[in-house]
């Protein structure tokens, strides 16, 4: 799951506008984000098995992450931390920890069980990527609806027209690139280009919404 991901930071920016694009693009990932750093720690696990449908990822232990209490944590901690730091609206942050915990269900529909439920646990999973046409469609699918709702709010926004196909068109490239690249083996390596990759899409949301801000209407006298 990359993509869809990126569906439930997009709708809930369309949901409540008040919120930087670049907090709900790196809440959407901010589990995956502690991930990558714990997994080049070495504090949680990962190993890869190429004859997997869908993902080659064997995700053995992520419990500081991946857990449900631990991503519960993560989205309040999220949306407190919003909230202290940018002084947004209590609304504004809570869809902020809303799309933190969206990952933990996104990732509980496509994830073979590897999720604990309980930190030790019972691990579920749903297991999409064993199904891999499907999957990509349900992940492209999701962008779809999310970012038109998102790109029509923008355009009644007065914002500038490039902003959304460019992002748009940047997170259906990734997808690609995750699809045809052949699986990794070096799981700190995997962490830190995890990590890379979230960070510029978050510079890349950022920019957009800097360069799009819609214009102050004239003043009338
Ligand atoms: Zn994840």
């Amino acid at each position: 799951m990359f993509a869809g991901h990126y569906a439930a930071a997009l709708a809930a920016k369309a949901a409540e506008p008040r919120a930087p694009l670049w907090t709900y693009v790196v809440g959407c990932q901010l589990i995956d984000i502690g991930w990558g750093a714990l997994i080049m720690t070495g504090a949680e696990r990962v190993s890869f098995d190429a004859s997997l449908p869908g993902s080659a990822l064997v995700l053995e232990h992520m419990p500081y992450t991946h857990s449900l209490p631990a991503s519960i944590l993560w989205s309040l901690a999220a949306a407190l931390a919003v909230r202290g730091a940018l002084k947004l609206p209590w609304r504004a942050a809570v869809f902020v920890g809303l799309t933190v915990f969206s990952h933990w269900l996104a990732d509980l529909l496509v994830h073979r069980p590897d999720l604990e439920l309980w930190f030790g646990g019972t691990k579920v999973g749903l297991g999409l990527w064993n199904y891999p046409v499907p999957e990509q469609a349900v992940e492209i699918g999701l962008l779809a609806v999310a970012g038109a709702a998102w790109a029509w709010t923008r355009a009644r926004e007065g914002a500038g027209a490039w902003g959304a196909p460019v992002f748009l068109g940047l997170l259906v490239g990734v997808q690609i690139l995750a699809m045809v690249l052949p699986a990794g083996e070096d799981p700190a390596g995997m962490g830190g280009m995890a990590i890379a990759v979230y960070l510029i899409l978050a510079a890349a949301a950022w920019a957009v919404e800097r360069k799009g801000a819609a214009r102050p209407l004239p003043a009338v006298t």
